[in-house]
């Protein structure tokens, strides 16, 4: 018959081929059978392919017997597993047992009974088989167990190469020199490192899993919560990752100091989170501030050079005049008109050189620029030798812009050196000029402005020039072409500064040989403002009716005012001392028309001589 290729295979060992010839012609109907006249032949054939499933053996053979061939068998680790069922005659239990006892599973007497021998074979078979499926499935199990195992020992490999790297960014983080603070959407803080702490003096504690509100100053909580709505509502900051802005935060003792921040976004679990690495710039802006201060008098000191000369002048009139009249050579009243008129000049001189010196915090303005550049030419004729000539095309008066006054004199100051510098001894000419200009779309792109209408400061020079390459560099802090006493290569780093903080900029031609023009573009503020109106001009001093009390404990200043408003046709009772002229006023109150007072005086103070005055 045709057996399937998994029929199991049983290999019958006996001596007697007539006990061979029965089993085989029984069992071949049911499987593969392999006959097998003798144990050792049994013991080779065993470990050959297709191996039985099961073997049926006979005890009692010539040279090896049953028991013997069953011990090989289950000897053989190959061959240990197949279920041996012993064929004898012998009935003792004692032999049963033995042969049980070798690893046998079970008797046959002979002489055989055919469904007694098929029953035990495919029981025997169905133990072997549920066994091998049992073997199977711990097999399963085990590779099932490793296979976990083998998982197991990944995640704590995994988990602790992620604890190792969060430790190494925590460690990283901590230990930055920069303030790091991690928010998610809600602004509430999860991360707040060292250095945070340092800068905003909060204890971690205090602000982990609270609102970054608390560090925001009040002026721009509504800025930053829009700014976080907006990133609510599109999901995209407004400033791109690593672009570095300056903004102001708050410190634990409420101060405001200024900070430098870049923003970075990150995703867990699909919800948005922010980190925010700020670098505190408080140092930064005070070193600015000297910077800006020792170039002011860097610049002073070019000044005083002219300046000694144009004040020995001075001093060379007063003097002279001075010694005229004593001589009396000359008219008393001329020569006194004379030292006034070189006196104020030294006056107006030391004036416009405290504007540059002085450290003045920026305060913006609104002015027309015409007039101080104008006194900046002033300035520059009284320095420049004669050989340089100054064309003064100030022009437009009626145009403001909004700056620091003192600022823009400065950077007049810078320019008007340089020029100075670039013509040297050769000398040449100086133009300055102001303008009304109004800037278009195109030219707005150009200069990176906004459209409408400009001022334009110009500067121009007949001096050396510039090269392509210096013209790209010019505007860098400490780029100088200089030797060190002649420049430091400030000038124009400040004087872009400043331009560009008005709103405005500063754009140059130039060649080398052919001279340098500087146009500083100004945006003009046409909104009206009454804020800061430009000062009124100091009125004509006109001649007046009326008494006047005046007290001062210097006797000279009381006669000069008595001289003073005397002149201007006024009554005037002088006194040194407050408590005489609060008598004297008490007196005749009603004969005075004003009472001008000094403040500090000994007995009583100017304000409280006012109040007892006006109790009258
Ligand atoms: P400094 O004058 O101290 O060198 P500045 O910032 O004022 O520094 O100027 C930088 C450089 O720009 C100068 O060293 C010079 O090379 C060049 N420069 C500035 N103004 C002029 C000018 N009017 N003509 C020629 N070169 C100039
Ligand atoms: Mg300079």
């Amino acid at each position: 018959m045709n057996k399937e290729p998994n029929t199991p295979v049983v290999m019958i060992v006996d001596d007697v081929i007539e006990n061979l010839d029965v089993l085989v012609s029984l069992l071949s109907r049911h499987y593969r059978v392999i006959p097998i006249k003798d144990g050792e032949q049994a013991l080779k054939r065993v470990l050959l392919e297709p191996q039985p499933d099961i073997i049926l053996l006979d005890i009692m053979m010539p040279d090896m017997d049953g028991y013997e061939v069953c011990a090989e068998l289950k000897a053989n680790p190959h061959t240990k597993d197949i279920p041996v069922i012993f064929i004898t005659m012998r009935t003792d239990t004692i032999d049963e047992l033995r042969g049980l006892e070798l690893g046998a599973v079970d008797y046959i007497h002979k002489p055989i009974s055919h469904p007694i021998v098929l029953a035990r074979i495919r029981t025997q078979l169905a133990i072997q088989e549920s066994y091998r499926k049992l073997e199977e499935k711990n097999g399963h199990i085990h590779t099932l167990n490793e296979r976990l195992a083998q998982d197991v020992a990944e995640r704590v490999a995994s988990e602790k190469a992620l604890r190792e790297s969060e430790e190494r960014f925590r460690s990283l983080a901590q230990s930055a020199t920069d303030a790091i603070i991690s928010i998610d959407l809600d602004g509430i803080i999860h991360f707040f490192n060292k250095w945070a702490e340092k800068i905003f003096q909060y204890a971690a504690e205090e602000v982990l899993d609270h609102s970054i509100a608390m560090l925001v100053p009040e002026n721009y909580a509504k800025a930053h919560q829009d700014a976080i709505d907006r990133i609510k509502q599109t999901g995209r900051m407004r400033h791109k990752p690593g672009q570095v802005i300056t903004i102001t935060v708050k410190r634990k003792d409420g101060a405001e100091i200024p900070v430098e921040m870049t923003l970075s976004a990150w995703e867990v679990d699909g919800s948005l989170h922010f980190t925010a690495i700020m670098r505190d710039i408080t140092e930064r802006k005070h070193l600015e501030e000297r910077l800006a201060q020792s170039q002011r008098m860097e610049a002073v000191g070019t000044l005083a050079g002219g300046i000694a000369h144009d004040f020995n002048n001075i001093l060379g009139i007063i003097i002279g005049n001075a010694e005229l009249g004593t001589l009396g050579v000359s008219d008393l009243a001329e020569v006194t008109k004379n030292i006034l008129e070189a006196a104020t000049r030294g006056r107006d001189l030391v004036r416009r050189l405290l504007v540059f010196s002085r450290k003045t915090p920026t305060s913006k303005q609104r002015f027309n620029p015409a007039t101080l550049v104008r006194e900046v030419v002033q300035l520059m004729r009284s320095i420049l030798p004669a050989s340089i000539v100054i064309q003064d095309e100030i022009r437009d008066e009626n145009a403001q812009i909004r700056a620091d006054p003192a600022q823009l004199h400065q950077v007049m100051l810078n320019l008007c050196t340089n020029a100075r510098q670039a013509m040297g001894d050769k000398g040449g000419v100086l133009t300055v000029g102001v303008a009304r200009l109004s800037i278009d779309a195109e030219r707005a792109k150009q200069l990176a402005l906004n459209m409408g209408s400009h001022l334009e400061i110009r500067v121009q020079d007949t001096g050396s020039g510039m090269t392509e390459e210096v013209q790209h560099r010019i505007f860098e802090p400490f780029f100088t072409t200089k030797t060190k006493d002649k420049g430091t290569g400030l000038g124009l780093s400040v004087a872009y500064g400043t331009i560009r903080n008005c709103g405005g900029t500063i754009h140059v031609t130039s060649k080398p040989g052919q001279g340098t023009t500087f146009h500083l573009y100004i945006p003009e503020v046409v909104t009206p403002d009454n804020t800061d109106r430009p000062a009124a001009e100091l009125p004509v001093l006109k001649k007046g009716i009326g008494r006047i009390l005046v007290v001062d404990d210097e006797i000279g200043l009381v006669e000069i005012w008595e001289k003073l408003l005397t002149g201007l046709g006024y009554l005037v009772d002088g006194f040194t001392d407050p408590l005489e002229a609060l008598a004297r006023f008490h007196a005749a109150p009603h004969t005075f028309d004003a009472v001008l007072t000094d403040q500090t005086m000994p007995k009583m103070l100017g304000n409280t001589l006012g109040e007892e005055i006006l109790k009258n």
